[in-house]
This record gives structure tokens, sequence and C-alpha cells, in this order.
């Protein structure tokens, strides 16, 4: 569980996106998700690692339950509350 998390305010899912590449973006693509030791996820594309921040998400994920893109927040597992539940 990641200190961090991004959630889609359209269908509420949590972390459950998929990348959205230019079509012009020359490589492979290949994407991995990890969490590091800040409890930060950490995108690997092509080899190339990077924390994403909302603007990145917002530009290139897209949200794997109800297919909307440029929907994401920042969500934090810790802070959450009943009422928010
Ligand atoms: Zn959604």
């Amino acid at each position: 569980m990641s200190g961090k998390m991004f959630r889609c305010k359209n269908c509420g899912s949590i972390d459950s996106f998929g990348l959205v590449f230019n079509p012009n973006y020359k490589g492979k693509g290949e994407f991995t998700q990890t969490v590091n030791q800040h409890e930060e996820i950490v995108f690997n594309i092509d080899g190339y690692e990077f924390i994403p921040d909302l603007g990145f998400m917002n530009g290139h994920a897209v949200c794997k339950y109800c297919g909307e893109i440029r929907q994401w927040e920042y969500y934090f597992p810790r802070f959450r509350n009943k009422a928010e539940a």
C-alpha cells in the first residue's frame, strides 16, 4: 500500500489506470509500477524511472474502469476518514 495514490474523480476507483502514449512516441511503451522506500509510486517507462505527478496522470493515464482521462486526483489512504470511506 503506497502513501500516495491516484483516484479517478469520475468513478472513484483507486490506482487502476493504463497509460496512453502519444502516437509519436518511439519507445516500446513498456510500463511497470513500483513503490519506493518513501512509499511513493514510481513509474518505469522503457527504463526511465520517475515519480508521476497529477500533471502527468491527467495527461497520460486513462481509468481502467470507466475509461475517463484527465480525471485524477491524489488519494491518501492514511488520511482517509469515515465520511470518505
Ligand atoms: Zn474511473
